[in-house]
């Protein structure tokens, strides 16, 4: 058959259901559409494809062709929207079916919807899309899925997992006649309106797209360095490429498969034995898996403001405090700190989500949805399940039997940045301050802040009293 592979966030030939399925194929036209409706505005004021998520992805699609070209084949990018290109190259090329990655959020599922009916005839088959366990796999019926995650990765490690990925293809089917005269080279983020990000010194991800990234530091963290084995301790860091395995990223863009992931940590755990870090690895993964069955199962729901549990209660203001949070200038150090790393780098790390999204819904009391746009915009690991899901969980509105979790962000930071290590990274204009008082420059004079051009905090919450230093 003449088959067409749609390729979407499964950037890899390594564990490829739908490439598999297109190795007998008699040619094969590998093709990725980017849909310039990912770089408009969208109604949260922000775009689904910011700058550090389009480098991440054009490098990942580079390193695509370079894979598929060894082999025999080439990746074909288009811009333009799934419903046109794929059905008007369908009919161009003669091509008989189309191949792609099954979708688990509505949005991109309505798209392979309308590709399917454009299609005509012409069959479009999904396969196994870049979760870990398989539908057939989970331990129950999708609708009677555990709300609470405890009580899904107990029914989850009641049976045994097995994951057997499938390597990558050395040799693929030729391109259909004609497509050669198609390829042209990547667009450029200029091209694509974006500019060019400056590469930051202290990013905490200093790596780049791609399945040959992504096979190295699966390496480099399980097999060379063994970071792997001290995960538990040092998952809760802000600094650096080491205090976590980084594979998001890559796992959002399908450069790595989450099946190949955990295979490994078996094979791992099978020579060098399991110890708490590598199992809580494994739990983090189903973290992973647990939003994405979530999402399947309750679809659109997760995107609302009342999300999963559709409650009134979850607050619907936006004002300036918003933008400020956005730009890293709430006169919160640590909330600002990871806002700009964000900004600057397309990173930030778990601990840091989870005080600068708590910040945002309970001390700010903001719209919690314009905060999962603001990462969606510019997290290089974007993911819906994985983002919103998180969003919605911290927010109240998810899958968590409690209410809300507020942070204290003062206790977070005397707790994960003693030394002001971090704020002092990301905030230049505290290095001046005493290190005592860099969690705490709303306890400076108006003079002294302004010299600093630092915003001033202006309501000081009760529960930080605690943990303010004493001034002389
Ligand atoms: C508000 C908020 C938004 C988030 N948005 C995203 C997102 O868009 N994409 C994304 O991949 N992760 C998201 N996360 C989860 C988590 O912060 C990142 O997966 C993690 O920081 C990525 O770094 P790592 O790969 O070094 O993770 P590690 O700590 O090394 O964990 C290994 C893997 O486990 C998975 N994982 C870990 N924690 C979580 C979690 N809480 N939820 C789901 N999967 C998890 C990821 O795939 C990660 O790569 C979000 C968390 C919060 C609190």
């Amino acid at each position: 058959m003449r088959t067409l592979l749609w390729f979407k966030q499964d950037l890899r030939l390594d564990d490829h259901p739908a490439l598999q399925a297109g190795l007998s194929a008699e040619r094969l036209l590998p093709l990725y559409v980017l849909d310039p409706a990912q770089l408009q505005i969208v109604e949260f004021g922000t775009r689904r494809l910011g700058v550090h998520r389009a480098r991440f992805l054009l490098e990942s699609l580079a390193a695509l062709d370079g894979a598929l070209r060894q082999r025999g084949s080439h990746l074909l990018v288009v811009q333009g929207a799934p419903e046109q290109v794929i059905p008007q190259l369908v009919e161009q090329l003669d091509l008989q079916q189309v191949l792609t990655l099954e979708e688990i959020a509505p949005e991109e599922r309505a798209q392979v919807a309308r590709v399917r009916r454009r299609l005509g005839s012409v069959p479009l088959h999904q396969a196994p899309g870049n979760s870990l366990l398989r539908a057939d796999e989970l331990p129950c019926p999708l609708e009677q899925l555990p709300q609470v995650f405890t009580q899904f990765r107990n029914l989850v490690e009641e049976r045994l997992q097995v994951f057997q990925p499938r390597p990558a293809p050395s040799a693929l089917p030729a391109l259909p006649d004609g497509a050669e005269a198609l390829l042209q080279g990547l667009p450029s983020l200029s091209q694509l309106g974006l500019g060019e990000p400056l590469s930051v010194a202290a990013s905490a991800f200093p790596f780049s797209g791609g399945e040959a990234a992504a096979q190295a530091r699966l390496r480099d963290y399980l097999w060379n360095s063994q970071a792997v084995r001290q995960y538990k301790d040092t998952r809760n860091g802000l600094i650096g490429s080491e205090y976590s395995s980084k594979f998001s990223p890559w796992l959002a863009n399908g450069c790595l498969s989450a099946r190949r992931t955990m295979a490994e940590l078996r094979r791992h755990e099978a020579q060098y034995g399991r110890n708490d870090s590598t199992y809580w690895l494994w739990i983090e993964l189903l973290w992973r898996d647990f939003f994405r069955w979530t999402l399947v199962r309750h679809g659109s729901a997760l995107f609302k403001a009342g999300g999963l549990k559709a409650t009134s209660g979850a607050s619907q203001q936006l004002d300036q405090r918003y933008d400020e949070w956005c730009k890293g200038r709430t006169g919160m150090p640590l909330v600002d700190a990871n806002m700009r790393e964000l900004a600057a780098t397309g990173f930030m790390s778990n601990r840091g989500r989870q005080i600068v999204a708590s910040y945002l819904i309970n001390d700010l009391q903001q719209d919690w949805r314009f905060g999962a746009a603001w990462f969606e915009e510019h997290l290089i690991d974007y993911d819906p399940a994985s983002n919103w899901g998180n969003w919605a969980y911290l927010a109240g509105v998810g899958n968590d039997p409690r209410r809300n979790r507020v942070f204290n962000v003062l206790r977070q930071a005397r707790e994960y940045d003693p030394d002001a290590t971090y704020v002092s990274l990301w905030l230049p204009e505290l290095r001046g301050v005493p290190q005592h008082l860099r969690h705490t420059p709303f306890l400076l004079s108006h003079l002294q802040l302004d010299a600093l051009n630092y915003p001033r905090l202006e309501q000081i919450p009760d529960t930080w009293h605690s943990y303010m230093p004493h001034v002389a």
